[in-house]
């Protein structure tokens, strides 16, 4: 090695000082932090367009977690009191986020994609106690047209309607299967 090798390598480090970089620091002050749509965030549970719940109380997650961070306690639904379009309903749900180490098994293991996994990571917090999710924390906002359950289907009159007349898109549409493809197809067309 010459001796302006190590003058070189000094020239790299100080070239590259000036360099944009292709981090973030955190917390940026009048800059908020930018994640990538695919980011392992906090989970959502997730609802129907009429406010019922996607949760099933399968427990499909809870067996699909490797780090034993959530935990499942399913209901059964009555006509009266109504939470989920199906049979049973997750009646308690929890996801321990100091176990949790965003894989995002769970939310490929959900049947019915009532888990999904948000951008939000800013989850510290001061106690362990806080850092156990509840359902009413993890359960998506209700959004314009949809209503808190309990609360009969409002998609159609019984199960198997209300399931087939569910949008392609998140568009909802109560058009028939039939003239919904023939609108696809006029749409290829066009
Ligand atoms: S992301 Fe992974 S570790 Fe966290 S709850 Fe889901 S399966 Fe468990
Ligand atoms: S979140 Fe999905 S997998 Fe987990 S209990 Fe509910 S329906 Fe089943």
């Amino acid at each position: 090695m010459g001796w302006l090798d190590a003058w070189k390598g000094f020239g790299i480090t100080f070239t590259t000082m000036f360099r944009r970089t292709f981090t973030q620091g955190y917390p940026q002050k009048g800059r908020e932090k930018v994640t990538q749509a695919r980011f392992h965030g906090r989970h959502q549970l997730n609802r129907w367009p009429d406010g019922l719940e996607k949760c099933v109380g399968c427990e499909l997650c809870a067996w699909a977690c490797p780090a034993d961070a959530i935990y499942v306690e399913a209901g059964a639904n009555t006509d009266e009191e109504r939470y989920s379009p199906g049979e049973r309903y997750g009646m308690v749900y929890e996801i321990n986020y100091l176990r949790c180490i965003f894989c995002g098994m769970c939310i490929e293991a959900c049947p019915t994609r009532a888990l999904t996994m948000t951008n939000e990571f800013k989850l510290a917090d001061r106690s362990r106690e806080r850092l156990i999710y509840t359902k009413e924390e993890l359960l998506a906002p209700l959004v314009e047209g949809m209503e808190a359950p309990p609360h009969p289907r409002r998609l159609g009159d019984d199960e198997r309607d209300y399931f087939l007349g569910l949008p392609d898109s998140g568009t909802d549409s109560r058009v028939p299967t039939r003239s919904r493809s023939q609108a696809r197809r006029k749409g290829d067309r066009a």
